[in-house]
């Protein structure tokens, strides 16, 4: 069954590179009938960045990325930009602590202008590393997501949280951490959400669901907001490492084929794009959300 020409098909987490698949990938989103991506930075070179200009560099690969989508394959990607959590890791390793911190603390202020001036629609992927790490890594963990909620108060935007997996009582302190800095909790995705969360177990952050089969199944008639997404690696070294990036357009034509599939597949592509990011997206082909 085709998908209605006016409903986007959204990826809302992935990752491509220069150095892997790429535009390819897209090619491949594109005609299983993806239309968007939300396109999260990543560290494209062999190290950790090392300096703000390391940052820049970085964000501007995903913007020049972005940009080729649209070009060469037809599809709009959204760039989401923020240093790594984990990139804290490495940066105490080599430059202390302290000095690390100050690193990120700079990263996120330069994603925080970027998305001042549209060059970005989130900050993200902001949080916590989903491995244990030694208590001064997790101390300026903490201090650096502050820093980002701090940032997403001052631009007013989004924010898409990389973290473990969440049980409704982390799911109520990052609520909490959210009303501390005054960032309304609709506006705090959770991405790679790997279990369903219903009726109020979020406390009001918004899922951004892993689109496998039967986790769709579960979620597809929840009434949202929340959105699908592959977390797309595009990295040649861990081929299958996580979901292929023609998955959600996949899902959404299963869904498509259910009773009233249409209506529900307007929940996650567009309804949860308008109340999380306040815009809709658009199908016309012409720029901007
Ligand atoms: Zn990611």
């Amino acid at each position: 069954m085709a998908l209605p020409s006016d409903l986007p098909v959204i990826d809302h987490h992935c990752h491509l590179s220069p150095h892997g698949e790429g535009v390819e990938a897209a090619r491949r989103f594109r005609s299983a009938g993806g239309t968007h991506l939300f396109l999260a930075t990543q560290n494209y070179g062999p190290g950790t960045p090392r300096s703000v200009d390391d940052y820049r560099e970085q964000y501007e690969t995903t913007e020049r990325l972005a940009r080729r989508l649209g070009d060469e394959s037809g599809v709009t990607a959204y760039v989401v930009l923020a240093p790594y959590p984990v990139d804290l890791v490495d940066g105490a390793a080599q430059m202390g602590a302290a000095r690390a911190l100050e690193l990120h603390q700079a990263a996120l202020d330069l994603a925080g202008a970027w998305i001042q001036e549209r060059r970005a629609v989130a900050l993200g992927e902001v949080g916590w590393p989903h491995f244990a790490v030694p208590p001064e890594v997790a101390r300026i963990g903490s201090a650096a997501f502050r820093h980002a909620l701090g940032v997403a108060h001052d631009v007013d935007c989004p924010v898409v949280v990389h973290s473990p997996d969440l049980d409704p009582a982390a799911y109520r302190d990052l609520a909490v951490e959210a009303d501390r800095a005054g960032i309304p909790r609709h506006r705090i995705v959770k991405h790679y959400a790997r279990q369903r969360v219903r009726d109020g177990a979020s406390s009001g952050i918004v899922p951004s669901y892993l689109a496998r089969r039967q986790l769709v199944t579960e979620v597809r008639d929840d009434p949202g907001p929340w959105f699908l997404e592959t977390d797309f690696l595009d990295d040649p070294r861990r081929p299958g490492a996580v979901l292929d990036l023609a998955t959600v357009p996949r899902r959404a034509r299963s869904i498509a084929q259910t009773d009233g599939g249409t209506e529900r597949l307007r929940v996650p592509f567009v309804r949860s794009v308008e109340r999380v990011y306040g815009w809709t997206p658009r199908t016309d082909g012409k720029a901007g959300p």
